[in-house]
């Protein structure tokens, strides 16, 4: 599409597009009596209009049942689970069963990293992107240290060449067949929290497979951002957490995906607890652990009712959306049309003042673009939150804008551009 620097361009697109009408069902934080332009739905997702509904009905539920609650009602909470499970699948391009929701997103990477990180002398290694979200990097450093194994020679980190932000699929898969059969697990992001870079996950997948490792990914910044199909590409297991592109609120409960072909698999060790027992004998409460069917072995406490009203609430706004496709549609031209505006702002300076990292092809990369200022980047980013546009700054020096297709509109887009040029035009 050929894109214009005007505002009645951006509002043009806005009006053919057909999920413009979702952004009502939202809320913007507001400041000085105006709503922002919120661009930090990689980091926290807006609220849900029906998330204060779902949660004052299991408030209701909770008041008026109270421990009846876990059997009776609209939604007894002891399968509660099993109605986001179906709107998560989707989500995610897996089966009902191969999803859960529970707990928080580290702690589940630790107890499906508890299943699925079995080193031996022969085979400990574990691959990951360099400059993986901190949080990823300490727990598979204390899983490396928890089975004996030193991080310096168990964890082989791919980094981007000098010079350069993203890593290039063949340097991924070079890594992987060098280090082969000393690979004990291949663990990545699919989309790089930093870079905004969407990893090439089939074919990582099949590179990870083909030396004998397992494969698994933290979705944290991709799912419900671009379309992933967890179960076809026959990836190990996943887990994400819900409260960046998903809207599940701060703090809400995460998702995991455990891909069914290991659901027989005994020998899968399993931080265990009674919520993971099967259902039907749960309340025997009789000894020795028998896991349920699916991801919902792998729960260890009762379940978290009020998070998942949150995650609830949100699942809505997917399923109104007609789930991830559609999304990614209008998210590949309303991001491209953000890279468009950035390039427009540094041709109206003269100088490439503002440095794109992510990915400019459309599949490698999701919603977010990291840009990097050449000057006063720090001094840049608070003026545009001064000035009513939200995105996120991580250090050393990243101003990160996320576009979201279910509030974004390309006249937000259109507007930050106009922002960032008059302050840049002020400042430098
Ligand atoms: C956001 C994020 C986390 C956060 O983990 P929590 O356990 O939810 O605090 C972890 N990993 C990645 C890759 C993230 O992007």
């Amino acid at each position: 599409m050929n894109f214009e620097n005007s505002l009645a361009f951006a509002q043009s697109l806005d009006q053919v597009d057909p999920l413009r009408e979702l952004r009502n069902d939202f809320l913007f934080p507001q400041q000085n009596g105006k709503p922002f332009i919120y661009l930090c739905g990689n980091s926290l997702g807006l609220q849900p209009k029906a998330a204060r509904e779902v949660l004052d009905q299991q408030l209701t539920n909770w008041q008026n049942l109270a421990v009846e609650g876990w059997f009776e009602g609209d939604t007894p909470w002891m399968f509660y689970h099993k109605e986001l499970k179906k709107q998560m699948s989707q989500l995610v391009g897996a089966s009902a069963l191969e999803v859960c929701p529970m707990n928080t997103l580290t702690v589940n990477l630790h107890l499906l990293m508890v299943s699925f990180y079995k080193p031996n002398a022969g085979r400990f290694k574990i691959i990951m992107e360099a400059g993986a979200f901190p949080s990823d990097q300490y727990a598979i450093e204390s899983q490396v240290r928890f089975h004996g194994y030193d991080p310096a020679t168990a964890i082989i980190e791919v980094a981007p060449q000098p010079g350069e932000y993203t890593l290039k699929t063949t340097e991924i898969i070079a890594q992987i067949k060098e280090h082969g059969d000393e690979i004990a697990l291949v663990l990545f992001g699919g989309v790089n929290y930093f870079t905004g870079q969407w990893f090439d996950m089939p074919a990582i997948t099949k590179a990870g497979h083909e030396v004998g490792a397992v494969v698994g990914f933290d979705l944290a910044h991709a799912a419900g951002n671009v379309p992933v199909k967890l179960h076809d590409w026959d990836i190990d297991f996943a887990c994400w957490c819900s409260y960046k592109y998903q809207n599940s609120g701060p703090g809400g409960i995460s998702g995991i995906f455990v891909h069914e072909k290991h659901f027989k698999d005994t020998t899968l060790n399993r931080f265990a607890g009674w919520w993971g027992y099967q259902e039907q004998q749960r309340f025997k409460m009789e000894k020795g652990f028998v896991p349920e069917a699916g991801a919902d072995g792998w729960q260890v406490s009762c379940t978290q009712v009020m998070p998942m009203a949150l995650y609830y609430a949100s699942l809505q706004s997917f399923e109104k959306a007609g789930f991830i496709n559609p999304l990614r549609v209008k998210s590949e031209t309303l991001t491209a049309y953000l890279f468009y505006i950035i390039d427009e702002v540094n041709k109206s300076l003269g100088i490439e003042q503002y440095k794109i990292i992510t990915p400019r092809t459309t599949n490698d990369r999701g919603a977010q673009v990291s840009i990097i200022a050449a000057k006063q980047g720090k001094h840049i980013f608070e003026k545009l939150v001064e000035n009513n546009v939200l995105g996120d700054w991580r250090e050393p020096n990243v101003i990160r804008l996320s576009p979201v297709p279910l509030y974004n509109s390309y006249e937000d887009v259109f507007k930050t551009g106009e922002l960032l040029l008059s302050i840049s035009k002020e400042i430098l």
